[in-house]
């Protein structure tokens, strides 16, 4: 018996990749009797539109998927995430960072594009701000200087003390359940929280899964850095860790993920031009009968 989720940001309106997602997710559940959630995670209050929440829903019940409720919305719970955030600091694990976009993109410059900068999803923060002393840290922040808290993955690895790995369907040659080793340091010292975004995505999501009760994370390949990173999260936090399977990515005829500027794959244009759910489903290799 799985639990798993839908876990979208309400920054737009689903498309064709967010219905494969979502029917993964839910087909994983279905098939094992278990439980399907969905989750809105608008901790980027900028960027989260009600409106969107509201069309991701009808579009997901369009699509035949049923889903408990209350359905968890993130920013309800930014208390909690703070919480874990104060956990972690009192680890010393975390510090505060100054840098603007533009002194990041400066640094990563003075070094040449070193290696060790590059990530999986490009420059990695140079680690500026971790070399700050603890009085000079009081001295910025007592100015108030605005800044972001960061994971010090060197400290946060040598705090667990050992490998850690993670279980992913999928990831051997007839899709079983592979281990998999964890690089901890894969995307750098990752924002954990910043100004205008009190508890980041990585923070959001541990917590959850966590409190949720989810054992199957379904999600795109495109986050699995990330589970790296959630992975090194639930280590020091002393949290459940879930199975994994990071899904195909469903692209354009050019092989680009579709993104959500993409209309003409919204599930919203899809059924006015007249595709059905069935249609859909089939498209993914889905049965089409439930
Ligand atoms: N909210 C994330 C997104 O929309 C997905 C998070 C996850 O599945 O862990 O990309």
């Amino acid at each position: 018996m799985s639990v798993t989720r839908f876990a979208p940001s309400p920054t737009g309106f689903l498309h064709l990749g967010h219905a494969y997602s979502a029917l993964t997710a839910f087909e994983a559940a279905r098939a094992s009797g278990g439980r399907f959630l969905l989750r809105i995670e608008d901790v980027d209050r900028g960027r989260a539109r009600a409106d969107c929440e509201a069309a991701i829903c009808d579009d997901l019940a369009w699509l035949g998927l049923q889903w408990e409720k209350p359905v968890r919305r993130q920013s309800e719970h930014f208390d909690e995430y703070k919480a874990v955030l104060t956990k972690l600091g009192s680890m010393g694990v975390l510090y505060p960072c100054f840098c603007t976009r533009k002194d990041i993109a400066e640094e990563i410059l003075r070094a040449g594009g070193a290696p060790h900068l590059m990530g999986p999803d490009g420059a990695i923060y140079p680690g500026t701000c971790r070399a700050l002393s603890s009085d000079e840290r009081a001295e910025r922040i007592a100015s108030g200087a605005p800044y972001a808290l960061r994971l010090d993955v060197a400290k946060a690895v040598a705090r667990i003390g050992h490998a850690l790995v993670f279980h992913e369907f999928g990831a051997g040659p007839d899709g079983e359940c592979r281990e998999q080793s964890v690089q901890a340091a894969r995307l750098g010292d990752v924002v954990l929280a910043r100004k205008d975004m009190p508890a980041s995505y990585h923070i959001a999501v541990v917590a959850d899964d966590a409190l949720q009760g989810v054992d199957l994370v379904t999600r795109g390949h495109d986050l699995f850095h990330a589970t790296h990173v959630q992975r090194v999260l639930q280590a020091l936090l002393g949290l459940p860790v879930p199975t994994y399977a990071h899904h195909r990515l469903i692209v354009d005829e050019t092989g680009k993920k579709f993104s959500k500027r993409d209309f003409a794959v919204t599930l919203r244009a899809l059924r006015k031009a007249g595709v059905t759910p069935a249609n859909i489903r089939a498209q993914f290799g889905f049965a089409t009968k439930f």
